[in-house]
């Protein structure tokens, strides 16, 4: 049986062993610091005798360390030197306790289960048994569960062999284990069977944040970070509230009216632009009339395809010829009527569009092409196709 010293001293980064097995890439030692993943917690990483450690898990009651692929020269009964990654670990500890303690606050101020929790790489969540959260409950068991780490409580482990011991204690989740149980309480706060490795007092978690919650198979999915990872978040979010700030000459607190006004402001444009773009397309749409004979066929510099499109769904009100426009800013061509005037726009640009790539279907057909010069002859083509030069 491996001596597990991280649930005794959660902050030993050496340590000496004995290879008890080395079989493959896996080894089984007689003590070991490194922490396996558990209750959704994951491993710790590190070195053992120099060589990388990738994963540690526990298998019937066994530690076992997988070592790099191939790299395992430790025989039985040798010494081994285990070094763990440290800032892995003490990250682990700060997110893994700042979940007891936001779990405690949801259950004991509005008395909610936590059923699940799941530490990654970027952040926590766990999943609380309840359809939704107000606003309201989140800051307050943020309010709550932050005093827990400005009060620095102590965090006791108590080690038990019987359930009827563990009944003394007001645990919040039953237990998984009938034996050699480890209680991990902060008093007035939490108290939770576990085994995983955690800070000796709350301060050490510094702050806990709630970054989003999210509906979860019935349940509400909490997702937090704790301690530098917090930090982290801190600081990217204040280099981008400051450049939003200063692109907006607001500060952080004045920002988001800003931006509600700048949105105002471009929903004005944007519908005078809309109305602009619709009276223009009316009055291009009555001059190409004018001008057509058994087709309208119009070439303009700046007008994007939008404009085109207006401009084409406007003339086909006015009449069922064909249209031929063209964007030399686009270089592209839409050829359009209202579907009686026989003619195939997608098969003409099949056959006519050399150069160009597109398509469409009988009534409306859009091409692209490389350079004006393809353009400009592509519409000659449509031109000469439909036996009405103009
Ligand atoms: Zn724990």
């Amino acid at each position: 049986m491996t001596e597990k010293i991280y649930q005794q001293d959660c902050y030993l980064r050496e340590c000496e062993a004995t290879v008890l097995r080395s079989e493959g890439d896996e080894l089984i030692l007689d003590r070991t610091i490194f922490a396996p993943d558990s209750g959704g917690q994951p491993w710790d990483l590190g070195t053992i005798s120099g060589i990388p450690v990738t994963k540690v898990t526990e298998r019937n009651g066994e530690v076992v360390h997988v070592l790099k692929k191939g790299k395992n020269t430790l025989a039985d009964g040798d010494r081994a030197e285990l070094a763990i990654d440290w800032e892995r670990r003490f990250d682990h500890m700060q997110n893994h306790l700042g979940e007891h303690i936001l779990s405690g606050v949801f259950k004991s101020r509005f008395d909610i289960d936590n059923k699940g929790f799941h530490l990654g790489d970027r952040e926590g969540t766990f999943d609380l048994d309840i359809p939704s959260l107000t606003p309201e409950m989140i800051t307050e068991a943020e309010d709550l569960a932050n005093e827990a780490v400005f009060r620095a409580i102590p965090v006791q482990r108590i080690r038990l062999n019987t359930p009827e011991e563990a009944a003394q204690y007001p645990l919040r989740k039953a237990l998984s284990v009938e034996e050699d149980i480890l209680v991990v309480t902060v008093p007035g706060v939490d108290c939770v069977a576990c085994c995983c490795p955690h800070p000796s007092d709350t301060s050490q978690i510094g702050l806990i944040k709630i970054i989003g919650i999210e509906k979860y198979k019935g349940m509400t999915r909490v997702h937090f970070l704790c301690g530098k990872r917090a930090l982290l978040d801190y600081r990217q979010k204040h280099i981008v509230v400051s450049e939003l700030a200063e692109q907006y000459s607001a500060d952080a607190y004045s920002l988001l009216k800003k931006v509600e006004k700048a949105g105002q402001k471009n929903d004005a444009i944007r519908r005078e632009l809309n109305e602009l773009r619709s009276s223009l397309a009316r009055r291009a749409a009555d001059a190409l009339l004018e001008e057509s004979g058994r087709y309208a066929a119009g070439v303009y510099e700046d007008a994007d395809m939008e404009q085109i499109r207006q401009t084409a769904k406007r003339f086909m009100e006015l009449s069922e010829k064909p249209v031929i426009l063209a964007s030399i800013k686009e270089k592209t061509v839409l050829l359009a009527h209202s579907g009686s005037a026989g003619v195939q726009c997608g098969k003409l640009v099949k056959e006519l569009a050399e150069g160009g790539r597109g398509g469409g279907s009988d009534t409306q057909a859009q091409a692209v092409f490389p350079d004006t010069e393809s353009m400009l002859a592509f519409v000659e083509r449509v031109k000469e196709e439909s036996g009405n030069e103009q």
